[in-house]
């Protein structure tokens, strides 16, 4: 027998949340991480609102919402702002907070990591995985059913199950540094920002506890190797006489690489975050990518390990989040267009910019950037509900919908009880006001998004074997 149902690699946001969706669903699951403990550090800053959504679907994100910084109205692309306030969310908003408040309770939520745990080696067969791991200059051999690739950009068992990740290298170096400013006078908040300079971009953000964040990109940074650490005095060099850096609390290096494992599933291992998609992280695309495969992973796999899963479920992991990261890449690099310091780009710009400032054009955008607009191709007739996730509408006894998902289950929404006899309904309003006929019923998935629209008994049971079988 395996030592586990599930063994996921990697303690990020993504490992963390797949870990809790598969914990909740009573599967056996082990999460393996190489760093001893946790960093404290955060490359994220924020949560797009079907993040924060999804979080809240399972009563996970209060807690995380009490130490937010703050409610960021618009997201944006390449750095113009698209606006968040009309979207049909109950987060209609950027949560500002950093990814390490998401993981440490993510973490606390599932209890253990085996921490200190280097996976260096891996193979499968037709029953299990067997991983190997360096534990402080041990070997450690854990076995498993599945195994999730959740371990980063770098990803190690991306490497080991040789999976290919066509896209390009980087092109362009830049840093990111949390500091602290001399003085809370020093004006670092006018520093130019996303192609108003010729010599690159500077561009800073508010922490707490007076920190701030840098990012920053100029001749220097294209200099220096990936690997070179990023010192004080190259932070003072790009903030110029603007402002003085205090101290530097973290730093780092990054690039506009941007690649796609072409296979998520190979066997018995899956990919899933940074470990399936490497991109520029401009507009916060990356820990909502991450946490949206995780949340479409996790109940697959569960339904497969526990034998509930209809043929070819987990297969759809690939199908359904393979277009979702491919169209976050290109947007990154098309942002990442737009952001080049060059006369000529910054005539593109103003056009964009003038378009992006039509509301609907803004809408649109501020709907992909907020992972809102997500649609999954499920079966079944045309209609504009299915497929997308569905809107937290309020439920006539006082509740609102998205508490009906606690338990990580499928929920019918009727209006009637017809279908009680098939599965068990939630009561909800009139269905009109989410833009379906009066004698409709909505049937939708784990993950929120609707997989069932109609009003007959046999169309409703052939959407049911397609969640869950038994
Ligand atoms: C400068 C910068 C700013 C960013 N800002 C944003 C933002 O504002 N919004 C946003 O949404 N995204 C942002 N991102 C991207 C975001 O941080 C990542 O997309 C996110 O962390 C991905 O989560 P993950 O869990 O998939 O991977 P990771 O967070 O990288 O976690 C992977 C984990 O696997 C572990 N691991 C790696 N190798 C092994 C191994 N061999 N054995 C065991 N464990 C291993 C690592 O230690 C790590 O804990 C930013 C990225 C950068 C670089």
């Amino acid at each position: 027998m395996p030592d586990t149902d599930v063994l996921v690699v990697g303690a990020g946001p993504t490992g963390l949340l797949l870990a809790n969706e598969l914990a909740l669903a009573g599967v056996d699951v082990v999460v393996a991480e190489q760093r001893p403990e946790r960093s404290g550090q955060s490359r994220a800053l924020s949560l797009q609102p079907r993040s924060a959504e999804i979080l809240d679907l399972r009563g996970w994100l209060d807690p995380i919402a009490e130490q937010s910084l703050a409610r960021l109205p618009a997201g944006h692309f390449a750095g113009m702002p698209v606006h968040y306030g009309d979207l049909d969310t109950r987060f209609p908003y950027q949560l500002g907070v950093e990814q390490s408040v998401v993981e440490a309770h993510l973490e606390g939520l599932l209890g253990a990591v085996a921490r200190g745990h280097v996976l260096v080696g891996l193979e499968q067969d037709e029953e299990a995985v067997t991983a190997a791991f360096d534990v402080g200059g041990t070997r450690k051999v854990l076995t498993a059913r599945y195994l999730v690739g959740a371990d980063g950009g770098h990803s190690t068992v991306r490497k080991l199950v040789g999976a290919e990740f066509p896209g390009r290298a980087g092109r362009v170096r830049m840093a990111v540094a949390d500091i602290t400013l001399a003085s809370a006078d020093d004006q670092g908040w006018r520093l130019p920002s996303f192609g108003d300079t010729t010599a690159g971009f500077r561009h800073l953000i508010p922490l707490r506890e007076g920190r701030s964040r840098l990012l920053f990109a100029g001749p220097e940074q294209q200099e220096l190797a990936r690997d070179a650490p990023v010192t004080a005095a190259e932070v003072q060099r790009a903030l110029g006489d603007t402002a003085r850096v205090e101290e530097v609390w973290w730093a780092s290096r990054f690039t506009d690489a941007s690649r796609q494992a072409a296979r998520y599933r190979h066997g018995r291992v899956l990919l899933a975050g940074d470990a399936a998609h490497i991109h520029l992280p401009i507009g916060g695309q990356g820990l909502n990518l991450g946490l949206g495969d995780a949340f479409n992973l996790g109940w697959k796999l569960a339904a497969h390990v526990t034998g509930r899963a209809p043929a070819g479920l987990l297969d759809t992991y690939h199908a359904e989040r393979h277009p979702v990261a491919a169209a976050a890449l290109a947007s990154a690099r098309a942002q990442g267009v737009l952001t080049i310091p060059d006369e000529d780009v910054a005539a593109l710009r103003g056009f964009v910019a003038d378009l992006i400032s039509d509301p609907a054009t803004n809408r649109r955008l501020a709907e992909q950037q907020a992972g809102l607009d997500v649609r999954y191709a499920v079966p079944g007739a045309a209609h504009p509900l299915l497929g997308l996730r569905m809107p937290d509408v309020d439920l006539p006894d006082g509740t609102r919908l998205n508490t009906r998902f606690r338990e990580g289950r499928s929920v019918l929404l009727d209006t009637s009880g017809r279908f009680d006899h098939v599965v068990s309904h939630v009561d909800g309003p009139d269905p009109s006001r989410y833009g379906v006929a009066g004698d409709q019923a909505v049937l939708i998935r784990p993950d929120g998004h609707v997989c069932w629209i109609g009003d007959d008994e046999d169309s409703l049971r052939a959407a049911l074997a397609g969640v869950v079988t038994g």
